[in-house]
């Protein structure tokens, strides 16, 4: 499958694609959407911090859409974050793939 990012959608061959960084604005602020949140102890009102924030990528000719999180590999693995590592059989190496 083509890479979106590279702004070729794979469905329908355009070569226009939107990146969005889609917002919540449920708790009266603006908090990107994100593959995880850990509480921050600051003063006042509690404060989520986004861990590795979500991006959209739309064709801008038929609206399909792929999300993915910014830097993957900074996003800890953790009870606090409410994330879990599942590893799959090692990537394939070598010249016969
Ligand atoms: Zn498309």
């Amino acid at each position: 499958m083509e890479d979106i990012r590279k702004g070729v959608c794979p469905l329908c061959w355009h070569n226009q694609v939107i990146q969005g960084w889609p917002l919540d604005f449920a708790s009266g602020m603006q908090n990107p959407l994100a593959l995880a949140h850990v509480q921050s102890f600051v003063t006042g009102p509690r404060q989520d911090k986004p861990l590795g924030p979500l991006l959209t990528y739309t064709c801008r000719r038929c609206g399909y859409t792929q999300w993915f999180v910014k830097d993957p590999e900074t996003v800890p693995i953790d009870e606090k974050a409410h994330t879990r590592l599942i590893e799959g059989r090692p990537e394939p190496g070598g010249p016969y793939r």
